[in-house]
Formats: structure tokens, sequence, C-alpha cells
């Protein structure tokens, strides 16, 4: 017997059929002897549909109270699929993430598991039943609703099976694996069978939604045997068959050298590029840009200071597009103060990158990832390295073909 979380996203949550099917597949795992928890994610399109209500009466809603709206759409899923599971004569429980004993800091929309207090839920699973908590949220010190973040229930479901020490997690979604890049943009995207805990990480913070960043660090920090895989197949596969299916995330240090240079490519959309030009270069300079940028909350991620001419220089950094209006006006804010002559911004760049640990003994990853891009006469904006990544910013409107093209040029496409 082991015990096992199953997390299954919106899209396999998305109508009361899909979610017979998810009972069915929860109810092959148990009669097959195991310990089962479920989290699962409100049906697809609602949490959208709650922020949109949301923001229908408050344009910038008020992030506690969002929280309360917003999580209402995993209480819904968890209720419907534990009916579902009574339905066919299993015993099922669900809970909310805070009757579940998931406590969280206090930073609504964005908050973090900071513990769980597993007790009810294994007291459930000691009777025989399986035990269904809502993804995406938990409750703060003072009893508040708090939100994970969007994708956050891949979170919850990684967090939930560290606290239980789940011999696995399995985080059934709409495709059937972790894959060399999203399969929705590049269709010769092949799948991997196993994926190493740092380039899932890479691939994850770099833009690959399959599984939220968080969800990816829990794994690692409490080593959760964690498995990508279809919820779309037949439910009633045979278990060892589906047991083996989609991608694994290893802990192992690969030691095999025919392993891929890049492993894959990821992308993210929507990026923001900010330049405050001729600012005069002296010692703190950053740090009087970039500290109010920090105190309005908002994070950076690439950045590039020229060579100074004449004692001045230009400053850029990038941020996620939805805090590209809040960076510009806290910069306009501090123009005079900085001494600076103007603040420039582009809302229309994405950032691309190739990530594998393969890098680290191979050289010539840079050169060729500039070679291709340039091949396609695309323009890169900016550059950032890591030991196992390389990231550009270049204009939306190149970012698919840029993706295209460097998931040809690295081999990645199926055989
Ligand atoms: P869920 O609702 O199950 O959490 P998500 O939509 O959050 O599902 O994540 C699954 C989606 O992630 C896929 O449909 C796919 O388009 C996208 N995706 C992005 N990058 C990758 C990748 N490298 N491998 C697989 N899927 C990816
Ligand atoms: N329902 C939440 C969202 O849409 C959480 C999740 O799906 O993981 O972001
Ligand atoms: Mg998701």
């Amino acid at each position: 017997m082991a015990l096992i979380v199953h997390k299954y996203g919106g899209t396999s949550m998305g109508s009361t059929d899909r979610i017979k099917n998810v009972a069915a597949r929860v109810a092959k795992w148990h009669d097959a002897g195991h310990q089962i928890v479920v989290v699962p994610s409100a049906m697809s399109g609602e949490t959208n549909r709650l922020i949109g209500l949301a923001k229908e009466i408050m344009p910038q809603p008020d992030p506690r109270e969002l929280d309360m709206i917003a999580s209402t759409g995993e209480q819904v899923s968890v209720g419907l699929l534990a009916m579902a599971l009574l339905a066919i004569g299993k015993d099922a429980v669900s809970y909310t993430g805070w009757q579940a004993g998931i406590r969280t800091d206090s930073s609504f929309t964005k908050a973090r598991i900071q513990s769980i207090d597993d007790t009810r839920v294994r007291n459930d699973l000691n009777q025989g039943k399986i035990v269904i908590i809502t993804g995406f949220q938990g409750m703060d010190e003072d009893g508040n609703i708090s939100t994970l973040g969007r994708g956050g229930s891949d979170t919850s479901a990684v967090a939930i099976a560290a606290a239980l020490k789940a011999d696995e997690c399995l985080i059934y979604t709409d495709v059937d694996g972790v894959y060399t890049t999203d399969p929705r943009v590049v269709h010769e995207a092949r799948r991997l069978s196993k994926i190493t805990f740092e380039e899932m990480l890479e691939l994850a913070s770099l833009g690959s939604k399959v599984l939220q960043t968080r969800s990816v660090e829990f794994a690692g920090n409490y080593q959760v045997p964690t498995r990508v895989l279809s919820s779309l197949t037949d439910p009633l596969m045979p278990l060892d068959e589906e047991a083996k299916s989609g991608t694994l995330i290893s802990f192992e240090e690969e030691s095999n050298m025919e392993q891929a240079v890049i492993s894959g490519i990821a992308f993210h959309r929507d990026e923001a590029k900010i330049t405050i030009l001729g600012v005069p270069d002296k010692p703190g300079v950053a740090f009087h840009i970039l500290g109010p940028i920090a105190d309005a909350n908002v994070e950076v991620d690439m950045i590039i200071q020229n060579q100074s001419v004449d004692g001045k220089t230009d400053f850029t950094f990038t941020v996620s597009r939805n805090d590209y209006a809040k960076a510009m006006s806290v910069l306009e804010a501090q123009r005079e103060s900085l001494g600076a002559a103007k603040v420039l911004g582009d809302a229309k760049v994405s950032k691309v990158s190739a990530v594998g640990v393969g890098m680290r003994s191979h050289v010539g990853v840079a050169s060729q990832m500039f070679r291709t891009l340039s091949e396609e006469g695309i323009n890169i904006m900016m550059i950032s390295t890591s030991e196992i990544k390389i990231s550009v910013l270049i204009d939306e409107k190149y970012m698919e073909l840029a993706v295209r093209a460097l998931h040809k040029a690295f081999n990645l496409e199926q055989a």
C-alpha cells in the first residue's frame, strides 16, 4: 500500500463528465489498495470568471477580497468530485485548504505555504477514506483565506504530498507529460520521459506553465517523487501502465554522456522593458532605481547598465507586463530625483530561454542560439545566462518564430 497524491487541473475537472472520469480513475487507484489524497483545481475558466467579476466591481481588486472570491472555484470542484465518488460507492470527504490545515503567510494572491497540519487528513486516510482538498489556497494566521498565485494547485498538491510523506505526487493535466517546449506552440515538440529537477525548475520559472515554479521547489526541497501525466486517457487503463506514463522529475544527476545539451525551450510572452536614460553614473545608482521598484512589490528580472559616457549611463531592466504600468509610474515619480533625462518603456517584448544541464559540459551553446536567431533576422535586446540556461529578450512578434527555430536548431524535434 502506498500513499499517493493526485492533482487534477482545470481542463481535467472541466465538466461533470470529466469529473466522473476523475472519480473513476481515483477509485481505480483506491481499489488497488492505495491511500489517496486528491487535489483538484477549479473547473477550467472558472478562476478567470471569478477574477473578472471582481474587476467589474473594483478594477484594482482588494487582494484579501479577491482571494475570498477566487478561492471558491476549487470549493465547487472538491464538492463535485466527492459526490462523484460517493455516487459510485466510494467513501470520500472534501475539505477546503484551511479545513485541511494549510497555513500560509498573508501575501494575498501570491501567498506561500508555511505549514500543514495533517492530523485530520491522516485520520480520514486511516479510516479508508479518499480525501479531497481544494488546490490553490490556505489560511493565514488571522484566519483569512489566501490563494497561492495562478497555477497554485500544483503547489498545493506537492506541498500536501511533502507533508504526508507521500510515496508519489501525480500531476494529471491536459498533456501527457513535460515536453521539449509547449506542444501547443511547436507541434513537433517531444515528450520527455524524465527531466532533472533543476531543469524543470528553470523551465517552470522561465515560463513553462505545465507546473507552477513553487511546486517544483517543494518537490526539490522535500524530495517528493513527482510525475506529470495525462488525465485525458481512459480512466480504466491498467494501473501499472498509467503509473509509468508521463514525465518523471528526477533528482539524480545525469551521468549519461548522451544527454542532450539542451532539454527544452521555455518562453514568457508577457514581459516589459524599462530604460532610464542619462542617469549620473555614481555609486548607488542601481539601488536608487531598483529600490523604489522593489518597495512597490514589483519583481525585476533582467538588468543591464551601459558603459558610462561623460559621467552618465543608461539603465535597462525587465518586469512582468502586469507590473509595467506600476513600475513606469514609480520611475516617472523618481525621474527628477534620479537626475535622469528620460524614462522609456516597451511592453511588447518576450523572453525565450534554452535550458539544459548539458550546458555545463558543452561550450558553444550561446553562440548557436545567437546564430539561429540572427539567421531568422531576430534582434536580441537583452541576454541573461546561468549555468544551465540562456535567456534572450526579443520583440514579442518574433517569439513563436524564435521558439520554433531554436527547437529545431537544438535537435529537439520528434525522431
Ligand atoms: P492544468 O490546468 O492541468 O494545471 P495548465 O494549463 O496549467 O494545466 O498546464 C498545462 C499546459 O502547459 C499544457 O496544456 C501546455 O500547453 C502548457 N505547457 C507549456 N510548456 C509546456 C511543456 N514544456 N510541456 C508540456 N506542457 C507545456
Ligand atoms: N484555479 C487556479 C488558477 O486558475 C489554480 C490552478 O488552476 O492551479 O490559477
Ligand atoms: Mg496549471
